[in-house]
Parts: structure tokens; sequence; C-alpha cells
């Protein structure tokens, strides 16, 4: 990025303002070409008969496309290794390694039958900035670290090890290949008895940014390069039960009834009205509803349906629910059923991002040319973990047509390299400032 020192003077009475551009341009840019054509090779790691990406956290294919790209960093004079929790690191020394290493990565996992931009855009663009790096001889204060994470699909699995958060229990969850993560881990080089050592404490780390496709339609709908992502969302869930009374369809009279499911109706109404009804990007969802018993024949004496509200602001997840909540109650007097919420152990915790690194990400935006939002992360991220330890900062490029965990994902060429110019200038800056 270019810096400007906007300087006011105040001199007899006089006010100067001098604008003083800094002769510090540089025109360093990522090799879109390479960029693309590595891009394409990770993609045959897994590639199915759709067209779709079959590389699950743990298969074969995880194997084989880590091995490739551990050779190919080892063939850039990095040094390469898997630690304990299956993360994929390259490090390259800076010129202070005193210091503590500018972090960047994302995943190469996938759903089943998900789409090659995913976490791939981030782990190539992160390579791809340690390539132009490499090759303009150009060393940086800090020692730089490109993290492969492991297993971001199932339980996002190698960033929760670096912020401490693995148990036993987790790694006993079964994932996507038929593995545990304990067993996953250790096919892909990693220790299940050494992962909870892994923990980073924030001076381990200056700063950690992850180049990410949107996978949403934000920024593609509005014709935007870049997306600064201000936070991961948090997210709670409940199931709702409602309860009302079971009954014969044919001989209780309409007036006469209990019914779970005309209060489970208004309910879903309810939600959408409650979290639209306010300004924010805020989301909620009933996605999830079941009748008892579930008979064309009966009167569902019992509905459980389930709530989901995200957003970057704990307070207002809150305040959102208890409006939720309250509206639930009314319904319930008015329909003689009862609403309980049973939360769900499926709550994450919102993620900020630091606003320095976000002003720094928009800052190199600006100074491409390239058009640029801030905006949150519905979805969950490496970076929501690594945000735990370290000032996060992550960088969206536009998802065409909002398509994701889909073989129809898409990120064009041109977008991609736009993200990784932003991620090589926005290491660079980080490089130089202090964030303690
Ligand atoms: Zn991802």
């Amino acid at each position: 990025m270019r810096f400007f020192f906007p300087l006011s003077l105040i001199y007899f009475g006089i006010v100067l303002n001098l604008s003083l551009v800094q002769a510090q341009t540089n025109s360093l840019n990522v090799n879109a070409d390479r960029l693309t054509t590595q891009l394409k090779k990770l993609s045959t790691f897994g590639m199915n008969k759709k067209g779709g990406n079959d590389r699950v956290a743990f298969s074969d294919y995880d194997i084989q496309a880590r091995s490739y790209l551990s050779n190919y960093l080892k063939d850039l004079g990095l040094k390469v290794y898997t630690d304990a929790a299956g993360n994929l690191i390259a490090k390259r020394e800076g010129k202070k390694n005193s210091l503590s290493p500018i972090v960047f990565g994302s995943h190469i996992d996938a759903v089943p039958n998900g789409g090659h931009y995913d976490g791939d855009v981030g782990v190539m663009g992160g390579i791809e900035v340690l390539e132009t790096l490499i090759e303009n001889n150009i060393q940086t204060n800090h020692p730089l670290e490109l993290i492969i994470f492991s297993n971001e699909e199932g339980a996002i699995f190698g960033s929760r090890a670096l912020a401490g958060k693995i148990d036993q229990a987790t790694l006993e969850v079964q994932t996507a290949s038929g593995y545990t993560n304990g067993e996953g881990i250790t096919r892909i080089g990693g220790d299940p008895e050494k992962v909870m050592q892994l923990k980073r404490r924030p001076e381990d780390v200056h700063a950690f940014l992850e180049l990410h496709i949107e996978q949403g339609n934000v920024l593609h709908k509005n014709n935007l390069d870049i997306g600064v992502v201000e936070g991961i969302v948090g997210l709670k869930w409940w199931d709702v039960e409602i309860t009302g009374l079971t009954n014969h369809a044919g001989t209780t009279p309409m007036n006469d009834r209990k019914d779970a499911m005309i209060a489970a109706a208004q309910f879903v109404l309810a939600v959408n009205e409650i979290i639209t009804g306010i300004e924010g990007a805020q989301v909620g969802t009933v996605g999830r509803i079941a009748a008892f018993p579930g008979a064309p024949n009966v009167i569902p004496g019992k509905v459980i349906t389930s709530l989901e509200i995200r957003d970057l602001d704990a307070a207002k997840i809150k305040m959102l629910f208890e409006k939720v909540e309250a509206r639930a109650h009314e319904l319930g007097e008015a329909t003689r059923t009862t609403f309980e919420f049973k939360p769900i152990d499926a709550t994450a915790e919102p993620a900020l991002t630091d606003v320095r690194i976000q002003d720094i990400i928009r800052q190199n935006a600006i100074d491409l040319n390239y058009s640029h939002k801030t905006m949150p992360s519905g979805a969950g991220h490496d970076a929501q973990d690594m945000a735990v330890i370290t000032p996060t900062g992550m960088i969206f490029v536009p998802s065409v047509n909002g398509i994701s965990h889909a073989p129809e994902e898409f990120s064009t060429p041109e977008a991609i390299a736009k993200g990784a110019n932003v991620l090589l200038q926005s290491v660079l800056d980080i490089d130089k400032i202090n964030l303690n």
C-alpha cells in the first residue's frame, strides 16, 4: 500500500494543508496465471465425475494433496512440517527471527461433493504470496508462516487445536471420511496424544490473515472486488418444543383443539418478522420441524422445531432471542399450547477481526483500485479460532452467484488474483507495525 501523510500546519494564522505522498509505492503483484494453474492442480485431488470435490478431511485425496503441497513448499526452500493436529505448516525466516510470525492460511478439505474454491483459494493465494516474495527477494522482518489447517469442514479442527479448544470428545467425533478426528489426524501425520499441547499464546503469533471466498452473494451481486470482513458471526441454536393435545382429527371440533402445529406455523412466521423487524445483518432461521405423532388423521399434540440466530454481536443475539421467546409465549396463550426453549450445544461466540487490520486491508483495496465493502462473515472459518489468539483479518473475494459447498462453486481468476494482491500487501504492511 501507499502511505499518505496529511499534515496540517498553523503558521501566523494561515492554515496550510500539505499532503505529502511518500514515494513508497510498490508495484509488486502476484502471478495470476501461476495462481490459476496451481488452483487447477489442487482441484485434481478429489475431483469427482460431477465436477465436484470429494477431498473430505483425512481421505486419501486429502493425503495426496497434502503430500503434493508439502513437496511444492519444500521446493520453494521453506521449512515444512506437520504439527500434532495435522496442520501442514511452511515457515519462511524473517530478518528478525526473534519476532513472532505473521501467519496466514486456510484449509484444503471440502464437504462431500463440494467445490474447488472454499479454502483452496486461501491456501493457494497464501502460497502465491510466499512465492512472489521469494522470487522478488523480499524478506520481511517477521518470519512468515503458511498454515494448511486440518479438517476445517468437519470440526474446524486444526485451528481450534491452536486455540487450545480440543478435548477428548472432539478427537472421538466421526468425520465424513469414516475416521474419527483422532484417527484422521494420525493418517495425515498428526499425533492425538500431543494435540492438546499445541495451544499458542498471543506472543507466539504477530497476526493472522485468511483469504477466502465469500460463499454468499453480497460481493458478486453488487459487483465488488474485496470484502473487508469485520468478524465472523456467532450463532446459537435451540430446540423449541411446542406442546398441545393429541386428539382425533375427525371428531374434535376446530374450536376445541390444542393444535401444536398451528402454534408452530405462527412461530415460524413470528421468527422471520422479529429478525427482519430491526436494522442490521442478523439472520434467524427455523430449519427443522417434526410433528408428533405425525399422522394425517391425528391433531399433533407436540411439535419440535429448531431456532437459529446469528449475528456479530452476542448481546443482539440475546435480545432477539428474548423477543422471540416473549412472542412465543403470547402465541402459546392464543393457541392454548406451551413453548419450551432448550439450548443446543452448537453455540459459537462471535469472533471480531482486528480493526487495525481491517483498515490495512481496506486501504490496500483502495490503493489497488479495487472496490470493497466491509461486511460480516455468516459462515465459520479457521480465522474465528485464530482471532482468539491474535489480531486477525479476513479478505473475501466474490463467489459467482453466491454458490458454495457445491460443484458449481466458482470465483474468477481475476477476482482471486485481486484477493491475493490484497493479502500480499497486507502481509507487508502488518510486518511494519506493532500490534500490541
Ligand atoms: Zn472454508
